[in-house]
């Protein structure tokens, strides 16, 4: 019987470290796939949850926008952070 309750211990204790190794690559994944969104960097992108994007409103800051056919580099600040260097100017 001990024998057993041995066994069912290891076998749990396995079974969870597969598990958490499972859960962190899956996370990692998700992280790789959440950092190829664009918006961020585009000029588009408005910073304002109200209406985060002018081109693609719907698709901005999701999935739907990697690869993104209207993404254009940002040159100059958002227009949020204008307005702070205005308060502050
Ligand atoms: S144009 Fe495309 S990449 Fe740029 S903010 Fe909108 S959805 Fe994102």
């Amino acid at each position: 019987m001990t024998i057993f309750l041995a066994c069912c211990a290891w076998v749990m204790t396995i079974g969870a470290c597969v598990s958490a190794i499972l859960s962190i690559e899956k996370a990692s994944d998700r992280i790789k796939t959440l950092h190829q969104i664009p918006c961020s960097g585009c000029a588009f992108f408005t910073n304002d949850y109200r209406l985060k994007c002018t081109v693609n409103p719907i698709n901005a800051c999701t999935e739907a926008a990697i690869g993104c056919r209207d993404f254009e580099p940002r040159t100059q600040p958002c227009h949020a952070c204008r307005q702070c260097q205005h308060k502050f100017e």
